[in-house]
């Protein structure tokens, strides 16, 4: 195993060295082990290695070399005991609800999830006799009341897709845990750069590694990293149910990670001239982003993050017509249904982060149709701002 950078160093430092190993014939690079199984010809060997007792891989559904690098990248980002990856960031989620939940377990959450999370809790999990209470997302007197009616697991995702609400991560860690509960964190929108909700007192941290992780919209993956008895619980899961990443998406995955400081630090800038442009802009009529010293919760934007992100959302005169007018003239962004990425992307939520959900939970979640969510890319922030400036325009009286 190549010398891997101590715990002290920073989070770039990390982002380029952790995980990486020695790869065949001197390779620098961590190299694609597209390989099913793997072989040995000393038996004692094998059975050393199935038994978890020697370094080695049997099959790639339980471990795989390339896999286990970005594994072991993602874990020294969040400073983790342990870390294993999926297939999706849904993967990692729903593997993590049902390897830790079982029947008359009780979960709390918030409302403003994930869309793809928000159906394994209204869905999915009350079909397992599991009891799911989603609170008002902001409201913490609510999450703490429902925590102190029992709670086996706590589900927090901040900043919020798309509306860009937070969650006091230390706050409800405390309560989580006096309630006897695994406090589980969403951290795609924030990353490791921008949060660290381990240090914050988090149990679990889960990813969509398809988004900033990874960052070139070129692969899908996720994992969940945390309490080592908690990762092996759900590893376990996953080895069984077969929800495996794959190592040629692990592989890009790996690359993307090692600039993941360097696209963070600038779409966090980015993102916070272009919410302040928008927010001058008298076509907007409203803009949600953490780093606005009108957002409600800019307070705790400032003490729980080191950066507020590169994702903001904002809503335009003339609502769906608006959105209808004003999306298809940008010329520096995909209309589609990603974020995080070094391409801007735009789009509306009932297509993107709540296409799973109807018109009705949408406008109950409190997501207006006319919303724009505007992931910004590692593009000149001019460039965007004048792109944006085009297509707003079209929408002055
Ligand atoms: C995209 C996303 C997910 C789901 O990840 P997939 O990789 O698409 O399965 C979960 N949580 C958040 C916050 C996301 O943005």
């Amino acid at each position: 195993m190549r010398q891997q950078p101590g715990e002290q160093t920073g989070v770039g430092t990390r982002a380029v060295w952790s995980g990486e190993h020695d790869g065949w014939e001197g390779s620098t690079q961590v190299p694609i082990a597209r390989s099913v199984a793997f072989g040995y010809d000393d038996v004692d060997e094998w059975l050393a290695v199935g038994r978890g007792q020697a370094r080695g891989h049997i099959y790639s559904r339980n471990t795989n070399p390339t896999v286990a690098a970005l594994e072991n990248k993602v874990r020294a980002l969040e400073d983790a005991a342990a870390a294993t990856g999926f297939a999706s960031g849904m993967a990692a989620i729903s593997n993590t609800f049902f390897a830790l939940l079982a029947p008359g377990t009780r979960v709390v959450s918030i409302k403003d999830s994930y869309g793809g999370t928000n159906k394994l809790f209204t869905e999915f999990l009350p079909r397992f006799g599991i009891d799911v209470a989603l609170c008002d997302t902001t409201d913490h007197e609510a999450l703490e009341a429902a925590l102190a009616q029992g709670c086996d697991l706590l589900y927090l995702e901040t900043p919020t897709n798309p509306t860009l609400k937070l969650v006091d991560i230390a706050r409800l860690s405390a309560a989580g845990h006096a309630a006897g509960a695994v406090v589980v964190v969403d951290n795609t929108f924030a990353t490791p750069v921008n949060q660290q909700p381990l240090a914050l007192g988090a149990d679990l941290v889960v990813h969509s590694a398809t988004k900033f992780l990874g960052g070139h919209a070129d692969a899908l993956g996720g994992v969940a990293c945390g309490r080592a008895d908690l990762v092996r619980r759900i590893y376990h899961f996953r080895e069984i149910t077969g929800a495996a990443l794959d190592p040629g998406a692990a592989y890009l995955l790996l690359r993307g990670l090692k600039t993941l400081h360097l696209r963070i630090a600038h779409q966090n800038d980015s993102a916070l001239r272009i919410a302040r442009w928008l927010s001058a802009h008298p076509a907007v009529t409203g803009v949600h982003y953490p780093g606005l010293e009108d957002h409600p919760q800019h307070d705790l934007a400032q003490r729980q993050m080191c950066g507020f992100g590169g994702v903001l959302s904002f809503s335009v005169r003339g609502e769906l017509d608006g959105l209808r007018t004003c999306l298809p003239r940008l010329r520096l962004a995909h209309r589609a249904a990603n974020l995080g990425a070094v391409e801007t992307i735009a789009g509306p939520p009932a297509t993107t982060s709540h296409v799973e959900c109807t018109a009705e939970e949408r406008a109950a979640m409190g997501i207006p149709e006319g919303l724009i969510r505007y992931s910004v890319g590692i593009e000149d922030t001019d460039d965007l701002i004048a792109d944006l400036a085009g297509a707003l325009d079209s929408l002055e009286p």
